[in-house]
């Protein structure tokens, strides 16, 4: 399979509606799909495709909400989506890991996605074959070898 290279940044994309829009101006750290019954819930489907972004590397325009699911921690990250269509497209972290990952669905251009790895595998549909770098829970290395395998990606294009 021929990936296709990244487009230019900013990187466009929004809601379904298309109200609520955004642009990501920073080189993406990396791109990976999450199973966890999280993720499958809040996407409706089976997994979640997430673009990490650097905090500032994100800009929002348009009216949005917030929503946080309750872990009982005051640094949960928070997911934006769109008061009229409700598509979520994106999640900012709070506290220390204070990023975005994008929900990657929602960018304009998608025929370049190619994700690098899998996260929460123990929960994945089983009927996916899953290749790249794989993941039973969550990430123990701080999505060090993710992001390498991205920056990687991205230089072969
Ligand atoms: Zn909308
Ligand atoms: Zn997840």
């Amino acid at each position: 399979m021929t990936d296709r290279p990244m487009p230019e940044l900013p990187l466009t994309g929004g809601c379904q509606c298309g109200q609520l829009r955004y642009r990501v101006t920073k080189m993406p750290m990396t791109l990976y799909c999450c199973h966890c019954t999280e993720c499958q819930a809040q996407a409706a489907s089976a997994f979640g495709m997430s673009l990490r972004i650097a905090a500032d590397g994100v800009e929002i325009e348009g009216d949005f909400d917030n929503f946080t699911r309750d872990v009982g921690k005051p640094t949960a990250a928070q997911g934006v989506f769109c008061p009229k269509c409700g598509t979520r497209v994106l999640h900012r972290g709070r506290g220390e890991d204070s990023g975005s990952s994008i929900k990657a669905g929602t960018l304009d251009q998608t025929d370049w996605l190619h994700p690098v790895g899998h996260i929460w595998t123990s929960s994945a549909q089983k009927w996916l074959q899953l290749d790249g770098l794989l993941y039973p829970k969550q990430p123990d290395d701080t999505y060090e070898a993710l992001s390498e395998a991205f920056l990687k990606q991205q230089k072969r294009r």
